[in-house]
């Protein structure tokens, strides 16, 4: 008689195998695995000299061997464990979690565009450089920007690429040392004072008004001659359009400051409004949120960065130029002010043709149809829950998110997280929790224009039988979820703060979490 699986511990109920029907459990595969078998017979290799100058190994590798079908089903176990956008609607604001439209893929795994390498001889890829061109040519259009630069690999990256090269343009002015500070206002995403710090900025905040915005007047106490730029996010972090930004960006420049603008929340306005109207400097575009190259788990993002006028000489390398017909990439930064380079190449080729896949699938009325929209269901999800749940800044139309906060929950016993838990065991992924920090216990939801209405509908419903049952007193259902996932809580601040990367046989097991 075999014992149950070491793995499952007392906790996980009811089934032998600690198995729930298709939701299998999967250990990790050094814990399957065996360092004396392989899933593949290769045989001794006959003597031979090694020449690797006494380098080479001499102990075994002691990586897991598996016969092939243990291989494979670890993986795809594995597999049907990741919550995707994929297997449902994943609400998270800020992050633009949309369809990934499959046309995308089918032409990012053209052999052409699948297999090039980023060394290949520039006459080798005039159509590679082309499809980059045409989609630096429909991004500068949506923003009404001068350049680009297609290179930083992320939101965040895109967010450094831009403070270079506003940090390059103060250093032009020579004043560098004394334009030091970044003024950034509270519900501002943790990338914006973590790019600032980076760069050697000291951070300013500045206040919100108790209507969820920034005002003028807010931005221009705290304005002078030490502050380099303004990083702010249009519609912002509450789901908000700043109202007073053609002020706030006068009285930026006005200062001698730069506008960067982060553009993460592009999906609320991209076809509608142009960034470069309202006095924008620099700003990054997700393509893995508002133009839906896939995201997280998905697939690598890419952060284009947008500049206006006054930036655009100090682009990073490599950037597209025309010669005669054929493009270039000018790679080298000698002789321009260009502050230099982002990354070893190009940028996240796979990403530039879904993105120009979705934009030439859309053209540019569906794009802004795409905008419109994303704000009618966010807008729609806010009208269905406004009698149950509370918002922070009143009850007023909301951009692409809505937020509320947790006033509604107060005497129930159920925090924010708690419930985000619970949505967890009805099979959704939870909103943004605790951001931005300007609203108490937030619950930020973007459902995006991808959803129909009756998966926004089920959604509703799902959000509005939870209310009613915290309300009620049933706090248990709450403080006990998830129960129906693989893994309960776990206790997250432990791993981001003393993450174990590397399996060992004295590893702490995540069994039991
Ligand atoms: C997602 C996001 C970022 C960072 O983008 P990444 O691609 O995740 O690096 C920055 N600011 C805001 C407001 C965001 O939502």
């Amino acid at each position: 008689m075999l014992d149950r699986p070491a793995h499952i511990d007392d906790e996980t109920p009811d089934t032998f195998t600690g198995n729930r029907a298709l939701d299998q459990e999967e250990p990790l595969l050094f814990e399957i695995g065996r360092t004396d078998a392989t899933g593949v017979d290769v045989e001794e290799p006959p003597q031979f000299a090694a020449r690797l100058g006494g380098m080479e190994r001499k102990d075994q590798i002691g990586l897991p061997g598996l016969s092939e079908p243990e291989a494979m089903r670890h993986y795809v176990r594995l597999s049907r464990k990741n919550c995707s956008i994929d297997a449902g609607l994943y609400p998270l604001g800020s992050c633009t979690m949309k369809h990934n439209p499959r046309a995308n893929e089918k032409l990012a795994r053209l052999e052409g565009l699948a297999d090039l390498h980023p060394l290949q001889p520039i006459s080798s890829v005039q159509g590679a450089l082309e499809l980059m061109e045409t989609l630096a040519h429909w991004l500068l259009t949506l923003t009404n920007m001068q350049a680009i630069a297609l290179s930083p690999k992320a939101g965040a990256h895109g967010e450094l690429c831009g403070m270079m090269a506003i940090k390059s343009a103060v250093a032009a002015r020579g004043e560098g040392a004394t334009r030091n500070v970044v003024l950034i206002p509270q519900s501002a995403h943790g990338t914006n004072p973590a790019t600032a710090a980076l760069l050697g900025f000291s951070v300013r905040v500045v206040p919100g008004a108790d209507d969820g915005t920034v005002r003028a007047a807010a931005v221009k106490e705290a304005l002078g001659p030490d502050v380099a730029a303004l990083m702010l996010t249009n519609p912002n972090t509450c789901g908000l359009f700043e109202r007073e930004i053609i002020e706030i960006a006068d009285a930026v420049h006005e200062a001698g400051a730069y506008f960067y603008c982060d553009g993460a929340n592009f999906n609320a306005i991209a076809g509608v409004a142009r960034p470069g109207d309202f006095g924008v400097d620099a700003m990054h575009i997700n393509l893995h949120k508002t133009f839906s190259t896939p995201h997280g788990g998905g697939g690598p993002g890419a952060g284009p960065v947008v500049l206006s006028e006054r930036l655009a000489p100090f682009a990073p390398v490599p950037f597209l130029r025309r010669n005669g017909e054929a493009l270039e990439l000018v790679e080298h930064a000698e002789g321009t002010q260009s502050f230099g380079r982002m990354t070893a190449f190009h940028g996240q080729m796979g990403m530039f043709v879904r993105a120009l896949a979705y934009l030439l699938a859309h053209g540019g009325d569906g794009v802004a149809q795409a905008s419109k929209d994303a704000v009618l269901s966010a807008n729609y999800v806010r009208a269905s829950l406004r009698d149950v749940m509370s918002q922070p800044f009143g009850d007023r139309l909301c951009m692409h998110e809505v937020l509320f906060d947790d006033a509604w929950l107060k005497g129930t016993g159920v925090s924010t997280l708690d419930f985000a838990k619970a949505m967890i065991d009805e099979g959704y992924h939870p909103m943004t929790i605790y951001f931005p920090l300007v609203a108490h216990g937030a619950m930020l939801i973007e459902p995006t224009e991808s959803e129909s209405k009756a998966s926004l509908d089920l959604f509703i419903a799902t959000l509005r039988d939870l209310a009613k049952r915290a309300k009620e007193g049933d706090a248990k259902r709450f403080t006990q979820a998830p129960r129906f996932a693989p893994r309960r809580r776990v206790d997250e601040t432990a791993a981001a703060r003393k993450p174990v990367l590397r399996w060992s046989a004295e590893s702490p097991s995540l069994r039991g979490a």
